[in-house]
């Protein structure tokens, strides 16, 4: 029998904003926490594939998307040592043609204010912002978050507790007992410019780029409306800096990229500042769930960004786990939040593989890489984009 505890959702990312907003469609009561005092993103961006997009469209978000989004017309797959096309694969109308949603390049920012601006309109969810969290606690009637809200004592109760805290989640690790995140020996590298005044001959401007080449690849597209261009350099790396996340040296990326077609050297050389990623996963053998707790996103799944699904799993596991809590959070939920884990698992694990191939052939030098390119030539656009159906032609179960 539902009860009438709130869900209590660690973390306003992605993955926990869509979960804030389906939950509330669904008339379930939310609590949103994050540490951040402002939701602010970095300056990047993402790309929707149509399994996501088709989400937030359903949610009514479409129209905003559209505003700041980008539908690309094609993605433009380049060899990173001649310089050549390898195959453009159409997107555009093809993309909503064949899944009945667009492939998106959003700016990150765009794509979590479009979500948070929803969640703002909804009565039922209430979000906390600058809350340090020091205890989390599952027992069999539900769940306690206790921390510091602006420096005063805070304590949440709910029926369910969603770990939504991203790839370096602290419910992952305190209340599941997973392990850390690990690197995965690559780094991204990301900036964004302005469009204007930039002249680019060599790859037009409504078309996604990817060049491919020896322990590292680039990946361009322009987002906030066409303003700006977003560039995302995975590079076969070491980490040593403390932290995750750091300002980038724009003379070490360029030395990375010196050697390339002088259309990659003109993008990298474009941007005034840039900042280091490293590449890090959830460990594969993190639990689901415990008891009445639960993970999602990139907290239980966190993957290389080389099939760009990251946040698609994200939005996926928050559609997915509204349908099963919309019936409560009281009597069967933990065997109802089993299930959830069983399915979304599956699919995650499949996909997280997928991107650690892509990763390995992105990243192939000499013979290797012209057999690949070979290859995929020989393949062909139609059957390359037929290969992805799994992926973008997903859909949540009803209800
Ligand atoms: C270089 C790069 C490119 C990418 N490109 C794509 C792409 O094109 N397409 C795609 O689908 N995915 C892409 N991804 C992946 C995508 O960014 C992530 O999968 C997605 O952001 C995961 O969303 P999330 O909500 O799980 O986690 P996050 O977005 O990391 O959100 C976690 C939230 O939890 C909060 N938090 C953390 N710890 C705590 C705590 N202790 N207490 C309270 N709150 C906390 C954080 O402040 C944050 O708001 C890319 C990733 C990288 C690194």
């Amino acid at each position: 029998m539902p009860d009438h505890l709130p869900v209590v959702v660690v973390g306003a990312g992605i993955a926990g904003l869509t979960l804030s907003l389906c939950l509330a469609r669904a008339g379930v009561r939310v609590t949103v926490i994050d540490r951040a005092q402002e939701l602010r993103e970095v300056g990047a961006g993402l790309q929707l594939s149509p399994n996501a997009s088709a989400i937030l469209f359903h949610l009514g978000l479409g129209s905003a998307l559209d505003a700041t989004g980008i539908r690309p017309e094609a993605i433009a797959i380049r060899d990173g040592a001649s310089g050549r096309l390898i195959l453009r694969l159409p997107l555009g109308e093809a993309m909503v043609e064949r899944y009945g949603a667009p492939y998106i390049v959003i700016h990150r920012a765009d794509l979590q204010g479009t979500l948070l601006a929803a969640v703002e309109q909804e009565p039922r969810v209430s979000l906390h912002l600058g809350v340090d969290i020091d205890s989390l606690q599952e027992d069999e009637a539900g769940v306690t978050v206790a921390g510091r809200e602006a420096g005063q004592p805070v304590e949440f109760r709910g029926g369910v507790l969603v770990g939504a805290d991203g790839v370096r989640s602290m419910v992952r690790e305190k209340v599941m007992g997973g392990r850390p995140a690990v690197y995965t020996g690559r780094t991204a590298w990301r900036a964004t410019f302005k469009a204007e005044g930039f002249v680019a001959q060599s790859f037009r401007h409504n078309e996604t780029g990817l060049w491919l080449g020896r322990h590292a690849h680039l990946v361009h597209y322009a987002i906030d409306a066409g303003r700006e261009i977003n560039l995302v350099a995975a590079i076969d790396d070491v980490w040593n800096d403390d932290g995750w996340d750091v300002p980038g040296d724009p003379e070490q990326i360029r030395a990375a990229f010196a050697r390339w077609p002088e259309p990659v050297r003109k993008l990298i050389a474009m941007p005034e500042s840039w900042r280091k990623w490293a590449l890090c996963e959830a460990p594969r053998d993190t639990p689901w769930t415990r008891g009445r707790a639960v993970l999602i996103g990139d907290a239980v799944h966190g993957m290389p960004p080389f099939v760009a699904q990251g946040a698609a799993m994200a939005i996926e596991d928050a559609r997915v786990l509204s349908g099963v809590l919309a019936s409560g959070t009281g009597g069967d939920v933990e065997e109802r939040l089993s299930g959830f884990a069983e399915g979304r698992k599956a699919r995650t694990d499949k996909v997280a593989a997928a991107a650690r191939r892509n990763g390995r052939i992105y990243h192939l030098g000499g013979a290797a890489a012209k057999a690949r390119n070979l290859g995929m030539r020989a393949l062909g656009a139609e059957r390359l984009i037929a290969g992805m159906d799994w992926i973008y032609g997903w859909r949540p179960p009803e209800g």
